[in-house]
């Protein structure tokens, strides 16, 4: 039988890294919104009203003590959100060795660490999903993001992986490739320009539909890769960039 719209994680639990703010709060919300039990790990989480579990995806032993919280409180663990990640600017020569490990140690191992952590829980699920927040940086070829679009690239790709490993487990893979997101992390950028409201307008216009993608449109995605709603969808991603990717259009 169908699942009614809006109890779709009724009896569930989720996990959401990264969940106390931008897009991680709005999907953090939007999960509750739905039924699910939600827990927020990041590195701080006392902003957030869910459940708040201090972790850092950087970090293995900080990782399986929070997901073992998290199993612990809830009796359960169905749906783990991967959104937890970090920007990098400049091309290849601009960051060093170490900057471009500590990025991809949180932006990709973080997804490969918080995932198998929550494997044998997922596997006990009648309803496991994962979902990892990519981005349009996958695919695009972006000026002056060398490190945070191999970050992405290497998400898109470890996501199609880990799909198709896992889903003889019953366990789904997907993910959603945001394009330019109202957060506070956007936030920041404009507030670094001479103008932040004239960057800010001019960042708009530059979008396909004319403003900035909304925190919650992405929830939406999410929330649909997550739900039985999208019980036969493994191993794919779901743009949500007001239509750029379709028109080979980059956000920068
Ligand atoms: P944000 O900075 O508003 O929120 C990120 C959250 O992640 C923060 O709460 C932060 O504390 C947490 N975090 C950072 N490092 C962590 C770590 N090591 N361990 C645990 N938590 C950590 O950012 P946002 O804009 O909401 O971005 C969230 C995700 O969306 C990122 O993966 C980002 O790459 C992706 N994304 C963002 C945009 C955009 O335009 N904002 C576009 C495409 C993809």
């Amino acid at each position: 039988m169908a699942t009614p719209i809006g109890q779709e994680f009724e009896g569930l639990a989720a996990l959401v890294t990264g969940g106390a703010s931008g897009i991680g709060a709005a999907i953090a919300e939007r999960l509750a919104a739905g039924g699910a039990r939600v827990a927020v790990l990041d590195l701080a989480p006392e902003a957030s009203p869910h459940f708040g579990v201090e972790c850092n995806v950087a970090d293995d032993a900080s990782v399986r003590t929070a997901v073992e919280t998290v199993a612990k409180q809830f009796g359960r663990l169905d749906i783990v959100v991967n959104n937890a990640g970090i920007g990098a600017q400049g091309d290849i020569a601009a960051n060093d060795d170490d900057e471009w490990l500590r990025v991809l140690n949180i932006n990709v191992v973080g997804i490969a660490r918080v995932s198998r952590a929550a494997l044998p829980y997922l596997r006990e699920s009648p309803s496991a999903a994962i979902v990892n927040t990519c981005s349009i940086a996958a695919t695009a070829g972006l000026p002056q993001r060398a490190l945070y679009s191999a970050s992405k690239g290497a998400v898109l790709s470890l996501t199609l992986a880990m799909a198709a490993d896992h889903i003889r487990e019953g366990i789904r893979v997907n993910c959603v490739n945001p394009g330019t997101v109202d957060t506070p992390w956007v936030g920041r950028l404009l507030d670094s320009a001479a103008d932040p409201s004239a960057e800010r307008a001019a960042l708009n216009a530059r979008q396909p539909h004319g403003r900035m993608v909304d925190p919650a449109e992405v929830a939406g995605a999410v929330a649909y890769l997550a739900s039985p709603l999208s019980g036969s969808t493994s191993g794919t991603s779901l743009a949500v960039d007001g239509g750029m990717q379709g028109l080979r259009l980059r956000p920068v």
